[in-house]
C-alpha cells in the first residue's frame, strides 16, 4: 500500500504506492510502551534534531517510543493539512486515511505535539513544520489553547 522514501517535507516519508480509499486502516504506531516518566527521562537532554517526534501519547501513563522497536509508521511526517489522522482504539495506535490518496502521494498526519509551558522561541524553531500547506501553522506544536488577550505591559 505504501514504500518509504525521501521526503520534500522532511527526511524519510511514506508514499502511497496505490490509491488508498478514506478510511483505511493503513499501519499500526508500533514501538516500546514505556510510562510518560520514563518518556521524560529518555528525552531530557532535548537536543538531538527531533527526539519527540517518534514519541506517541496512548493515554495519561503510557507513550508508545518508536525509536525502539518502531515499524514504518514512525516514518509518516506531520503535515498541518493532513490525509490521514491517528486514533487509539483499545489502547493501540492506528493511523487511517482521512480522504482518498492517490498514487505517490505522501501519507501525512498532524503531530499536534503537546506543550508543555516552558516553550520557547527556540522549540518553536526545533518544531518547526515545513508542509508547505496553504494553512500551514509553521509548528508541529499543537495550536495554542484559548484565544488570545490583550494586556498591558
Ligand atoms: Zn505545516
Amino acid at each position: 500500500m505504501f514504500e518509504i522514501r525521501s521526503s520534500s517535507i522532511h527526511g524519510l516519508g511514506v508514499f502511497a504506492t496505490r490509491r488508498i480509499r478514506t478510511g483505511t486502516r493503513i499501519i499500526e504506531y508500533i514501538g516500546e510502551r514505556i510510562t510518560s516518566e520514563e518518556a521524560d527521562r529518555r528525552y531530557a537532554d532535548d537536543t538531538s534534531e527531533h527526539p519527540h517526534v517518534l514519541l506517541f501519547v496512548v493515554d495519561k501513563h503510557t507513550v508508545i517510543d518508536a525509536a525502539v522497536g518502531g515499524n514504518e509508521a514512525r516514518f509518516i511526517n506531520h503535515s498541518c493539512e493532513p490525509n490521514c489522522k491517528a486514533f487509539t482504539e483499545k489502547k493501540r495506535i492506528f493511523i487511517y486515511s482521512m480522504k482518498t490518496i492517490a498514487e505517490g502521494e505522501e501519507l501525512t498526519y498532524d503531530y499536534n505535539l503537546t506543550r508543555d509551558g516552558r516553550d520557547d522561541e527556540e522549540t518553536e524553531k526545533r518544531y518547526a513544520c515545513h508542509c508547505r500547506a496553504k494553512t500551514c501553522r509553521g509548528t508541529m506544536l499543537a495550536p495554542r489553547k484559548g484565544r488570545k488577550r490583550k494586556i498591558t505591559e
